[in-house]
């Protein structure tokens, strides 16, 4: 069903974007004409080719304030220059190279000029501004480098299936404590340590690979957590946080999705921030189109589906945390956080005990419950990406299924497959080697 609901998001945001870079080519002539209010024009831009680099010479009538940043699937560098016009759109159809497919412009706040380039694949942008020079002007130089090694998005032959990412976000940090408990223990520095930990399981985990969002004690803001859960690719986003409550009796675990109405707000604030709508891209999900009713359907449906497989996951972890040790609430709790609002990411929210009540302080400090968080942590999430491994990694392609059967043993079926037990044990979040007959077991497949 989700795998169904995403193709339709790929293809409807795919034709979407189709109609999206016809309807915009007649910006494309008015950003063409030149400024006649003693602005900066590009007269000029030149071309320059080598094997692995490109590099575009813009000639300038004067000065510049420029800044660029990529973006990505499709990769894209886009180059903004304040109180900028273009001479000639013209030369625009000349600028092709072997990491170069294209290049559009378009006029932003009425008087900056934005270029995006069109790129092959993903490249190491540079830029410097040249001062003039004998017969030179004002020149800014662009040069991108093709990026060695390999990409890290999906690739359908099997060799290079890749891993399913798992970003770790390690609550507060720096200046930000969070919570305190009667004990003095700061919530950061616990969350950083289980983050850790459950880095580290995660990525001796075949077909899984952990990223720390935040990997030492520093303040972050929550969008910038986003943000770099985006840049990560990330499948599932974990923010690792303790509870506190006045009460010093409360205790337990609980686990938190995004709401309806958290996501719902959130795209009505994204679709409000006009000035980075064309920069806002979300997965699968491209949100260039120019109709407003079209842009707010696509992220509306990203948003909630989403937040289905965030309940689902929340589900399994909350399961597993159930094992370890109490659970504040039975269910999955809903609500607003910022840090649960990267659309297309599934992200959960755990609460991994109450830091206010001693007795959850002295185990949130001990390292034995902190590696038995992370592992009911990581049993969670294998328990869902068994089931619902993204296509295009290792996990999602790699395996066989085997039904259990009467005298099965878990040595036996290591034996059949030519697999270490122990390899079996990790994949099914095994925690004995007893088996139930007609269970389903996966079996990794290199
Ligand atoms: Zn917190």
């Amino acid at each position: 069903m989700e795998k169904q609901r995403r193709q339709f998001l790929t293809q409807l945001s795919s034709q979407l974007v189709g109609l999206g870079s016809l309807a915009a080519a007649p910006i494309l002539s008015r950003a063409a004409t030149s400024t006649a209010d003693g602005h900066t024009k590009v007269e000029n831009i030149r071309i320059s080719r080598e094997p692995n680099k490109t590099r575009l010479v813009f000639d300038l009538s004067g000065t510049v304030k420029h800044s660029l940043f990529a973006l990505h699937s499709p990769e894209r560098l886009v180059i903004d220059l304040k109180k900028t016009g273009l001479m000639n759109a013209g030369v625009l159809e000349e600028l092709h190279s072997d990491q170069l497919k294209g290049i559009r412009t378009g006029v932003r706040n009425t008087h900056d000029l934005r270029i995006v380039l069109d790129l092959k694949s993903r490249v190491n942008p540079s830029s410097f501004l040249l001062e003039p020079k004998g017969a030179n002007g004002y020149r800014l130089v662009i040069d991108v480098t093709e990026q060695s090694g390999k990409p890290r998005k999906p690739v359908a032959k099997k060799k290079n299936l890749r891993d399913v990412i798992v970003a770790i976000d390690a609550g507060h940090g720096g200046n930000d404590p969070g919570a305190t408990g009667r004990l003095g223990t700061h919530e950061k520095n616990i969350t950083l340590q289980i983050a850790r930990r459950l880095k580290k399981i995660v990525d001796g985990t075949r077909g899984m690979k952990a990223e720390l969002i935040r990997s030492s004690d520093r303040f972050m803001r929550l969008r910038e957590r986003i943000k770099r859960a985006h840049e990560l690719d990330a499948d599932l986003m974990i923010s690792i946080h303790a509870d506190s409550f006045p009460d010093k009796r409360a205790r337990g675990a609980s686990v938190y999705a995004l709401s309806v109405s958290g996501a719902t707000s959130e795209s009505a604030r994204l679709l409000a921030e006009k000035e980075n709508r064309v920069d806002m891209l979300f997965g699968d999900v491209d949100l260039n189109h120019p109709d407003q009713m079209v842009r707010q359907v696509l992220l509306d449906l990203s948003l909630t589906g989403t937040i289905e497989s965030s309940l689902d996951i929340g589900d399994e972890v909350l399961k597993e945390l159930g094992r370890v040790g109490r659970v504040h609430k039975k269910k999955v709790q809903q609500a607003g956080f910022a840090v649960l609002k990267a659309p297309n990411i599934p992200a959960i929210l755990l609460e991994t005990a109450f830091i206010s009540n001693p007795k959850e302080e002295r185990k949130l400090r001990s390292s034995a419950h902190q590696n038995k968080l992370a592992k009911a942590i990581l049993r969670g999430a294998n328990d869902y990406f068994a089931r619902k491994a993204p296509p295009g990694t290792w996990l999602s392609e790699s395996q066989a299924h085997y039904v259990v059967k009467k005298g099965d043993t878990l040595a036996a079926i290591g034996d059949h497959y030519r697999l270490p037990v122990s390899h079996i044990r990790t994949r099914n979040s095994l925690r004995t080697d007893q088996l139930r007959v007609g269970s389903k077991l996966y079996i990794p497949m290199s």
